[in-house]
């Protein structure tokens, strides 16, 4: 293998910051909210082309925004690493791109165009440089990422068809510790009724329950169906929930209500099986529906699955190393706080997935930015990861060398 400094300085060279940044810059200056992203994948696209690299557009069943796909195959066997991000935007008014202080700003900066130019900018310098001599890389782009617009759709239709790599990284902007586990989510919406119309509470039916009273009820049985699951830690990430955010009933302090609605989360840990939380919640709810004579209906939204990285696959200990080769420290291990892309390519294709972007904050918000030299730290450590990886298991058969693990049970 190279000496650190080798490689280091041979990618370095190929690396150029203008073009990462105009990049990022162009991307953020083609408007992506949710569902919507179609001119940032074309703008892509173009970029990408414009640089020589063969592109797809999968439609992953979103034809207002086909996927952008390229790869780059060192034309020796070996292992492919997949970077992938996702184009679109919160739904927030829009901010053009500018430079300011040494901080790229503008809608999606942080979350996640500063990445995934980044990334971009990782692929031209392996092929330019030459380094990666074995294995092949997947760029992967696309929209209906950010909940409530998007749920995932599309990247897992892009999964399920087979576009994944045998290990993936993501540039989201979270780059202090290595992310071990983080937690599955989805949301829920209740909505308890009575068969009669709002009264003068004076006139109200005796024979009808309230469905205040009712939705106190389902308050005190989701608090404690929460304490059961918090019996269960996961010392990364904590542990399953159920959380209730707002309840809503009755119009006036005299009349008798005809439906009480309340709106929550549930969470539950890697390991465990996230989808059967949805009939055990619907059990819950149906058993208080027939104890009070209530309708209660329910929407249920699976946002992603739960998230695991397998420590033993040997992509973990090269991107640490890498890590020491670009910044001189390996990452501390810790949780993911939030859902992204790497619960479903777990969950889904049971490959690792590291989500490490650049320093950058603001995500979610008007005031997105992202560090630019930090931008040029990701793109040269995506570049080292990928050569590491790639580069390590030509000597043997690609079934000998990557063992994938188990998919957990979705
Ligand atoms: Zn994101």
């Amino acid at each position: 293998m190279d000496q650190p400094h080798g490689l280091i300085d041979q990618l370095i060279k190929h690396r150029n910051r203008d073009r990462l940044v105009d990049t990022a810059a162009r991307l953020i200056d083609a408007p992506s909210p949710t569902g919507q992203a179609g001119k940032a994948c074309d703008r892509l696209a173009e970029i990408l082309e414009a640089d020589g690299f063969a592109v797809d557009r999968p439609d992953g069943g979103h034809p207002d925004a086909p996927a952008v796909v390229a790869r780059f195959d060192s034309g020796s066997p070996g292992p492919t690493l997949q970077f992938n991000g996702h184009l679109d935007t919160v739904h927030l008014p829009f901010v053009p791109a500018r430079v300011e202080d040494g901080l790229l700003k503008g809608s999606g900066a942080s979350d996640m165009k500063g990445g995934v130019a980044a990334a971009v900018e990782a692929l031209r310098m392996l092929r330019d440089s030459g380094a990666l001599t074995a294995g092949a890389i997947l760029l992967t782009a696309h929209d209906l990422h950010e909940a409530p617009w998007g749920d995932g759709r599309q990247l897992d239709a892009l999964i399920r068809a087979g576009i994944v790599g045998d290990a993936v990284l993501l540039p989201e902007p979270l780059h202090g510790v290595l992310p071990t586990d983080g937690r599955g989510s989805a949301t829920w919406k209740v909505r308890i009724s009575r068969a009669g119309p709002p009264v003068h509470e004076v006139m109200r039916p005796t024979d009808e329950p309230s469905v205040i009273a009712v939705g106190a009820d389902l308050v005190a049985r989701l608090n404690r169906f929460d304490a059961q699951l918090a019996a269960e830690v996961n010392p990364v990430c904590g542990s399953a929930s159920v959380f209730i955010g707002q309840i809503h009933s009755g119009e006036i302090y005299n009349q008798y209500p005809q439906e009480c609605r309340l709106e929550g989360t549930r969470r539950w840990l890697p390991g465990t099986d996230g989808r059967a939380a949805e009939p055990e919640f619907r059990a819950l709810l149906a058993e208080l529906a027939s104890t009070t004579g209530t309708q209660i209906e329910c929407d249920w939204q699976f946002i992603r699955d739960a998230f695991h990285l397998d420590q033993d696959h040997p992509f973990v200990s090269i991107f640490q190393e890498s890590c020491e080769r670009v910044s001189n420290r390996r990452l501390p291990l810790g949780g993911k706080p939030f859902v992204d892309d790497g619960n479903s390519f777990w969950a889904l294709a049971g490959v690792p997935a590291i989500t490490h972007g650049p320093n950058a904050g603001g995500q979610h918000t008007i005031s997105e930015w992202a560090e630019i030299a930090d931008m040029e730290r990701v793109a040269l450590l995506y570049a080292v990861a990928a050569v590491g990886y790639c580069g390590s298991g030509t000597d043997r058969t690609e079934d000998e060398e990557w063992p994938q693990p188990a998919p957990y049970p979705i």
